[in-house]
């Protein structure tokens, strides 16, 4: 039989052949166990970073601008000018701006501290330092 050892290098090749699958198998599968692993690692991560972006943005929330203005005693030049509602003075002209402070460091329920009106420098109550932090971070890129 002239074919025999065709045969038989026929079967080995098969069973060669089959190694090789089953290695290639072996491979698929534990590339696509990694990417499972990866994607869930991924969507941790997509999880955290959405909830420390709502953080932030919770933060930067209450650290918001406060806008001060002057008394410009509005009552008394009651005109068409351009005017604001404040807390602490009541109607005034928008143009009476001064400077801003942080409502949550420097204006607790929305009237200006003592301490802030007599001994800060404004220069630095608005943005504070915390707003100020966390608008340098780096913002998402997508
Ligand atoms: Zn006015
Ligand atoms: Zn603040
Ligand atoms: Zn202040």
């Amino acid at each position: 039989m002239a074919s025999y050892p065709d045969h038989v290098g026929t079967a080995q090749k098969l069973l060669e052949q089959q190694a090789e699958i089953n290695q290639l198998r072996a491979e698929v599968e534990r590339l696509t166990e990694i990417t499972r692993r990866d994607t869930a690692g991924f969507e941790a991560l997509g999880r955290e970073n959405a909830a420390l972006r709502a953080k932030l943005a919770k933060v930067s929330d209450i650290h918001s601008e406060f806008k001060i203005y002057d008394d410009c005693g509005h009552h008394t030049h009651d005109d068409d000018a351009d005017t604001v509602i404040v807390d602490d003075l009541g109607e005034v002209c928008r143009s009476a701006y001064m400077y801003s402070i942080c409502r949550e460091c420097c204006a607790p329920g929305d009237s200006q501290t003592v301490d802030c009106v007599d001994s800060h420098d404004h220069s630095e109550c608005w943005p504070c330092v915390t707003r100020a932090t966390v608008d340098e971070l780096p913002r998402e890129s997508s």
